[in-house]
């Protein structure tokens, strides 16, 4: 069954002289189940305007059709058009934008296209682009929920906790923006060409309001971002690559200050520490 559908794959690609491009990161499904779990657990519904970033032949895009008021794909990919013309054709709520999803602005588009629906975030991601695409997603602010396809250590870092090998920066961000759960692993069999990893769908509902209280967000992804940049040093040594200029005894008082021990490491701050020590370096910075 799954060779059949395979089989069928490979043989509309070779009619249309297309080659898979390592670079843009194309690992298309094969297994139907797949793209039909991956939309149910988007909880998209008819009045749900999807984007979907990278539709390559259609698979996640004709699921998402079936149940989406609206689907508007972006693909890279200039000899995909011709193909999606011919799978999606049986689907009148489906257009593709042909265009490097990392050159739009996303929440424009959002308003052109998907007026009086919810917008919401459903694709299968290049592994090559994920974070940079999930940093959009986030930064755009108009999308209620984002569930993507990615690679399984991705996704396991975005939900990691303090203390943790996985936790860093980037979940910080994520976890600071969403409520982030993992739903399933689908493993390298149901593609083509076979990824050498494992990939897991993460889920990310966006946050109306942050978890924690921050005067100013942009200072306090500084101290984040800053806190990690020496993830063997202590807090108070990879401060001192952002906030050198206090000096390293300020610094010492300052993390001090906020209950936290001398020697502890930036990975084993959650966010509620982080927002406290940002506040109270933006005080002693004035
Ligand atoms: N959705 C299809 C599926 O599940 O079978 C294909 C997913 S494949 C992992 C990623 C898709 O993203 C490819 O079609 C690729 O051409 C497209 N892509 C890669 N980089 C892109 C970019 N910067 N902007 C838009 N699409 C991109």
């Amino acid at each position: 069954m799954a060779q059949d559908v395979q089989r069928e794959i490979e043989a509309l690609l070779a009619r249309h002289g297309f080659h898979f491009s390592k670079s843009r990161g194309q690992n298309f499904l094969i297994n139907r189940d797949i793209p039909r779990m991956i939309a149910q657990a988007s909880e998209a519904d008819a009045g749900c305007g999807v984007l979907e970033i990278g539709p390559g032949i259609g698979a996640l895009s004709s699921e998402l059709c079936r149940i989406a008021g609206k689907v508007v794909a972006v693909e890279l990919d200039s000899a995909l058009p011709a193909i999606l013309s011919e799978t999606m054709a049986d689907f009148g709520n489906f257009s593709l934008v042909s265009a490097d999803v990392l050159k739009l602005d996303l929440a424009a588009l959002v308003r052109e296209r998907f007026d009086g629906l919810r917008p919401i975030v459903c694709a299968n991601l290049p592994y090559n682009i994920t974070t940079p695409v999930l940093t959009a997603i986030v930064a755009a602010k108009c999308f209620e929920s984002a569930t993507v396809l990615i690679q399984r250590e991705v996704a396991q870092r975005i939900c990691a906790g303090p203390g943790t090998p996985e936790y860093g920066a980037f979940s910080v961000f994520m976890q600071y923006h969403a409520q982030n759960a993992l739903c399933f692993d689908v493993g390298p069999e149901n593609f083509i060409p076979r990824p050498k990893v494992t990939s897991t769908v993460l889920r990310s509902v966006m946050r109306c309001e942050p978890p924690v209280s921050v005067a100013d967000e942009a200072f306090f992804f500084r101290v984040v971002y800053s806190a990690f940049a020496l993830r063997r040093k202590t807090l108070v040594n990879s401060l001192m690559t952002s906030f050198g200029a206090l000096g390293k005894d300020t610094l010492a008082g300052i993390v001090a200050s906020c209950g936290l021990e001398a020697n502890v490491r930036g990975e084993r701050l959650g966010l509620e520490e982080f927002a406290l020590l940002a506040a109270a370096l933006r005080e002693a910075e004035g």
